[in-house]
């Protein structure tokens, strides 16, 4: 291990390379993504201060060991030792001393969650020395001061206020309110009150060798990966625990150096809106931490131009090279030294939702990427992110109105959220995860401590900071509604309450925050759907992956079976919801829930009547007064549907559902009889009587489907003329029908036997009593293990198959769809007994194996058996994805998921292209 090399210099990338087998993946995963900018940006020739970087196997290695491998530290002295004869500077030199900073970079990035500290080399003789040198005592002890505050800090533990404290108090004695205001004595005076804060603290001395410096700080930065903050963030973001950071080791470059010194963060395009403009932050005589911090109000990249224009136009020039070389918009670092610009970061930066798709669409339009990239540079829960509720315009019109208009900040993260005011990140998360409650955090500022409170919140609402400030990046990121820098409130931590002119909102009160304007309001605003008609980029590229999925031969698939990828259907009740269903792109309706029909107002007394009829005239009467209402349903279906399949799911669940409660029904009648009232009583008592009749002990298993249709023939007989006729009638207005009658809950091919010829010449003898024709289908669920099972036999009768898992889940775990989750469900996953709940997504080695069998059997009855999805299932990615592989024809989901749908659909077919079916794990 001795000779292994931790330690890479940041021109030596063709070394890395080599090492690693040559992928930039493996770079990334080797140097970290701040390092491996680092090394390619050095490589473009950019200007890129000198150093090093100790790799994530060093960090891996001192996690396992406690302590540095063999040979780390020789290396990290011999690479100082090069970057000394590069810069012609040396370590702890009290004539010409390098500093350097010490950063953390891990593979993927966390933003503030893991440790770095800067101006390290600095001690009481080099910064005798560097006062000689510069002449500018006042910027050394600035730095010094600083040293001591974020060494105190990350290496050493001591908390923050211990810092600050001294330094308001400090600031009050003078009367001086910025930092800029302090002359060199103070800083110089300070810098030694924090050396004191040190050994009181630590009961030793600020160390005054910098490579003891160097050396305690390398270590903070690995333990930092185990920090709490950085856990969390870890497990909120899915990125895996062994990866280990970087430590970079890079020349300081001092922004705070004089009027033509300076520093900032910037995007090449818009984060919050996709605009290919730059956007970012800068300050003159300043050091990074000021810009994130918000301490100093920071000006607009563009007014650079007019401040340094050398360094300026270099910086663009920089800039549109890095994007044009990673294809990706880039979050830049750079720091200007008296004149001279380097660039100190650059990695692909975070953005909102709606970021996403707008620069995925426009770099493809631009010929940067393909269509295919710019499909799966976004992913299906950005997409949900905005399809997610806005607030109603109206309503917002009437709160300014009415004075509720309180204050605002910086438009951070857009959407609308409504909530109660909680004033830290604890008491933010408890309210939501205990108590369940909608939260506000209001913060002046976040810090990374904050993440699990930000995390648990619908909003985000801070006093401080500009858009790019922790509060701004981190709500980005997660998707949370925030505004940043709402100036005008003053939070007042301790009476738990915050102030604007007067008006206080106390903890727990209610707040309507507007991340897309930065308006906060007062009380609850009602939200609205955004429409999607008009989000453009989005249906650019939703458009692109429908022509992705509809590529032929993209699924490697068996003779019969679809090659191209998933179409995405919806599942929709009414014409309204088909309506919105086609309008987000669904080209079929799955499922049909026609008995939702039975319960409008007008109808339940008439299916209550037919229900309770005691013999086959009286409920005849009443379903041919049922029909022309389930006729009129349908038509509205196919009409909004022209072209497209429908398929009607006939009566599924167990009559008592559209009885009165048996338990209330009896509590009535023991009223009346103990009240002696008699008027009405017969009646109650005999539907008292009829309902217990009809009570089973397990209802989800009992009567129920295609057993109720078989038992009590009428209604489906009722419900496949009125599907025949209102096809028919359509048809005659010109309407292309394609309706598809599906059979619930079907165990056995012999009950498809009893059912569907019946049913099959319904609709026949309709065809010919109105003399049209058109094609249509007779299919089943499969929504009972045995059904899958036996799949082979079901398909000869069924021409089409989908697939309702939420009964198949049910069946086959056993576990009550209604009550699972309240029970037992959540602490099952919990305790990782289950990896997730297996409602939400499917569990593809039980249920979804059950799936597969199906397909397979099914389609060796009959090659081109259309098999779909319309469980909850068919709106979560992940199960799109598992029906992809099995080979289904469609997935149906509610039409709102029917976008996110779409791009699951094509992400499958992208990442999976050649892959045969049935070759997943
Ligand atoms: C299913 O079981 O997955 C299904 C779609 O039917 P329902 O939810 O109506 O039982
Ligand atoms: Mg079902």
């Amino acid at each position: 291990m001795a000779d292994k090399k931790w330690v890479y210099l940041f021109e030596e990338i063709k070394e890395v390379e080599a090492y690693v087998n040559g992928s930039w993946d493996a770079v990334r995963g080797l140097l970290g993504g701040k390092g491996s900018g680092l090394f390619d940006m050095t490589r473009a020739g950019v200007p890129v201060p000198p150093g090093f970087t100790v790799t994530t196997e060093a960090c891996n290695a001192f996690q396992a060991m406690g302590n540095f491998p063999t040979g780390m530290w020789e290396q990290e002295l011999e690479a100082l030792k090069k970057v000394e004869a590069q810069t012609g500077k040396k370590f702890g030199d009290s004539s010409n001393p390098l500093l350097v900073s010490c950063r953390s970079g891990a593979k993927f990035s966390m933003p503030g969650m893991m440790d770095t500290v800067l101006n390290i080399g600095l001690t009481d003789r080099t910064a005798a020395g560097m006062v000689k040198l510069t002449g500018d005592e006042r910027f050394v002890y600035d730095s010094y001061r600083r040293l001591v505050e974020m060494f105190g800090e990350v290496v050493l533990g001591i908390p923050d206020e211990a810092f600050e404290e001294p330094l308001k108090e400090y600031k009050a004695k003078k009367g001086v309110k910025a930092d800029t205001e302090l002359t060199a004595e103070d800083w110089k005076a300070i810098t030694e009150t924090f050396k004191a804060v040190v050994k009181k603290y630590k009961g030793f001395d600020f160390p005054q060798d910098p490579f003891e410096q160097l050396r305690l700080a390398t270590d903070a930065v690995f333990k930092s990966w185990n920090g709490k903050r950085a856990v969390d963030y870890r497990h909120a973001t899915g990125i895996p625990d062994d990866l280990g950071t970087a430590v970079n080791i890079v020349t300081m470059i001092f922004g705070n150096m004089g009027w033509d010194s300076g520093t900032g963060v910037a995007f090449t395009r818009d984060p919050s809106t996709g605009e290919k403009k730059m956007y970012g932050d800068y300050l003159l005589n300043a050091q990074g931490e000021d810009v994130v911090a918000g301490i100093r109000n920071t000006e607009k990249i563009v007014n650079l131009e007019k401040d340094l224009p050398v360094a300026y136009k270099e910086f663009m020039e920089i800039t549109d090279r890095l994007e044009k070389h990673y294809r990706e918009m880039q979050d830049v670092e750079f720091t200007i030294e008296h004149g001279k610009l380097w660039m100190l970061q650059t990695r692909s930066g975070k953005r909102t939702a709606k970021a996403a798709v707008t620069i995925a669409v426009d770099m493809a339009n631009e010929g940067l990427i393909s269509k295919e990239e710019a499909v799966l540079r976004v992913t299906p829960e950005q997409v949900d992110t905005l399809l997610h509720p806005q607030f109603d315009p109206n309503a917002k019109v009437q709160a300014e109105k009415a004075g509720k208009l309180y204050a605002k900040g910086v438009n951070a993260s857009p959407g609308a959220a409504v909530g109660q005011a909680y004033f830290d990140a604890d008491m933010a998360e408890r309210m939501a995860k205990e108590h369940k409650q909608d939260v506000i955090m209001v913060r002046p500022f976040t810090k990374p401590d904050d993440v699990h409170g930000m995390i648990a919140s619908k909003g985000i609402l801070t006093s401080e900071g500009g858009a790019t400030s922790h509060a701004a990046v981190v709500a980005r990121q997660f998707g949370v509604p925030c505004i940043v820098g709402a100036s005008a409130i003053r939070i007042d931590l301790e009476r738990r309450l915050m102030e604007v002119d007067g008006k206080v909102v106390k903890e727990g009160e209610w707040i309507s925050v507007d991340g897309t304007t930065g308006e906060v309001f007062l009380g609850q605003i009602p939200t609205t759907t955004p429409n999607l008609e008009e989000q453009i980029d989005l249906l650019t590229l939703l458009t692109w992956a429908d022509e992705i999925c509809a590529t032929p031969g993209i699924r490697k698939a068996p003779q019969g079976w679809p090659t191209r990828g998933l179409q995405v259907w919806a599942n929709a009740d009414y014409p309204r919801d088909a309506r919105r269903a086609r309008s987000y792109g669904a080209v079929g309706i799955g499922l049909c829930r026609t008995e939702h029909m039975f319960f409008e107002q007008e109808r339940l007394p008439i299916v209550q009547r037919m229900i309770l009829a005691e013999d086959s005239k009286v409920r005849i009467e009443a379903l041919d007064e049922l029909l022309p209402y389930q006729r009129s349903d349908f038509e509205g279906l196919f009409e909004a549907m022209n072209g497209y399949p429908v398929i009607i799911r006939l009566i599924d669940p167990p009559l008592h559902e559209f009885l009165p409660s048996e338990e209330k029904l009896l509590e009535e009648v023991i009223t009346m009889r103990v009240k002696g009232e008699t008027k009405g009583l017969d009646e109650k008592e005999k539907l008292l009587a009829n309902i217990q009749a009809m009570h089973e002990s397990n209802p989800m298993m009992g009567l129920r489907g295609v057993r109720l249709s078989i038992v009590m023939p009428e209604i489906v007989e009722m419900q496949v003329r009125a599907i025949f006729e209102a096809a028919a009638n359509m048809t005659k207005k010109g309407i292309v029908v394609k309706p598809e009658v599906m059979i619930p809950l079907t165990g056995t091919l012999t009950e498809l036997k009893w059912i569907q010829p019946r049913l099959v010449k319904i609709a026949k003898t309709v065809m010919g009593e109105k003399g049209v024709n058109f094609t249509y289908k007779f299919g089943t669920m499969i929504e009972i293990p045995r059904a899958a099972v036996t799949a082979s036999e079901i398909a000869e009768l069924a021409e089409f198959f989908s697939f309702g898992t939420n009964d198949l889940t049910q069946m086959t775990f056993g576990y009550s769809r209604d009550d699972a989750e309240r029970n037992f469900l959540v602490t099952y996953v919990e305790q990782g007994i289950l990896p997730k709940n297996p409602f939400q997504t499917i569990d593809r080695s039980g249920v979804g194996r059950l799936m597969k069998m199906a397909v397979e059997e099914g389609r060796k009855t009959r090659p081109d058996l259309e098999v779909g999805i319309c469980g909850e299932h068919g709106g979560d990615p992940e199960s799109v994805e598992f029906c992809h592989f099995i080979g289904n024809n469609y997935v149906s989901c509610s039409p709102f998921r029917v976008p996110i749908a779409r791009l699951a659909a094509a992400h499958s077919a992208l990442k999976h292209k050649g892959v045969g079916i049935a070759e997943d794990k």
